[in-house]
């Protein structure tokens, strides 16, 4: 059988080093891939090529699994997000963000095991009707936020059929309809719809500001949490900070085809360079990446592998308070696969 072909975006910033990491440890478990590696954002613009280079739009669509390392956006002005455009232009509606506690992370609680499934292309990000106007007073900013049933359907039913896939029986919708009453409104009136159809799973309706709050005071009421593109970005970071910070949260981006696995955090600009990132989040994708492709005996031994590591302390990164680079941790889990 010719191995499965995997595109590899090592990204900027922190991502070369730790997109480094996660290939030895697929490499440690005899993986059966080969990979094809791409350009985007900062890294090709630095090489003369486009910020997506066509030939890396083609890889993705050849292999259709991709595993990708952060890509800087700037701030306010330039460039349009990349991880936008390529969640948009592939159809990868669905973001789920896995939030697993590991042992010594400094987090608050223990034993967390919640999943945020995030809308992926459309609401806030939909990048449609971005403008600033002149006005007599100053300037008036504008940017369209999209929903349509359609897609809020198929999120809905994504995070449903993940929860019986996980034998999960809880899934919390999340909105703002008191107040964005047509978008979130909408969101919301399709979860009821979608919700008759699962009888043995409890839906609940929760306004995202409650739901912070909640998350932060009893985060075990929650087992998947479904929510618009906004709302769940910051909805998966908060749940990530529940369980030790970004260094430890992964996340994939799935369509009807292709998916695309990455860390949730970004590049990380602050630690770039200097090999002292965690790699634990984009190792954790790989896992994602292996359950996705069936090879859920793999990704098990990359998170029992993670629990040893963190459990006996020996090389901690800076995050999780030790002193160790990126490598001597990369090196402590390898001894473990
Ligand atoms: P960030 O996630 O890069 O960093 C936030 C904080 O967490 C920083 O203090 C950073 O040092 C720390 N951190 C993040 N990952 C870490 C790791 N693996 N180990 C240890 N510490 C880690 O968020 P930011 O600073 O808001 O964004 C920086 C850039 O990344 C921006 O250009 C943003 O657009 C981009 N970004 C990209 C993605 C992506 O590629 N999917 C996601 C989020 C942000």
């Amino acid at each position: 059988m010719p191995k499965k072909r995997i595109t590899v975006i090592a990204g900027d910033g922190i991502g070369p080093s730790i997109t480094k990491s996660a290939l030895a440890v697929l490499d440690k478990l005899n993986c059966d891939f080969e990979y094809d590696f791409a350009d985007a954002g900062l890294t090709a613009l630095d090489k003369g090529k486009d910020l997506i280079p066509e030939e890396t739009l083609e890889l993705i669509k050849k292999n259709k699994i991709a595993l990708k390392g952060p890509l800087t956006t700037p701030i306010g002005q330039g460039f349009r997000s990349i991880n936008v455009t390529l969640r948009q232009k592939f159809e990868l509606y669905a973001n789920l963000r896995p939030a697993v506690s590991f042992p010594n992370t400094n987090s608050r609680y223990e034993n967390i095991n919640l999943i945020t499934i995030r809308e992926n292309t459309q609401g806030m990000y939909s990048g449609q009707g971005q403008k600033i106007i002149q006005t007599s007073h100053g300037e008036r900013a504008e940017a369209l936020s999209i929903i349509t049933s359609e897609s809020a359907e198929r999120i809905l039913k994504f995070a449903f059929e993940t929860a019986l896939k996980r034998k999960l029986h809880k899934v919390t919708v999340v909105h703002k309809a008191n107040i964005l009453k047509s978008t979130s409104g909408l969101f919301l009136k399709v979860a009821r719809l979608v919700a008759k159809n699962y009888p043995a799973i409890q839906m609940n309706e929760m306004i995202v500001d409650n739901t912070c709050m909640q998350l932060v005071m009893n985060p075990y009421q929650f087992e998947v949490i479904v929510t618009t593109n906004l709302f769940g970005d910051i909805i998966s970071d908060l749940c990530a900070g529940l369980v030790g910070g970004l260094g430890l949260a992964p996340g994939a981006n799935i369509g009807d085809d292709i998916a695309i696995f990455e860390a949730v955090h970004g590049s990380a600009p602050d630690i770039a360079g200097k090999n002292i990132a965690n790699p634990t989040a984009l190792i954790l994708a790989t896992a994602l990446m292996l359950d996705h492709l069936g090879e859920n005996e793999k990704a098990n031994k990359i998170r029992n592998a993670i629990t040893e590591t963190l459990k006996s302390k020996d090389r901690l990164t800076a995050d999780l308070g030790g002193k160790a680079s990126t490598t001597d941790f990369t090196n402590a889990l390898l001894e473990r696969l």
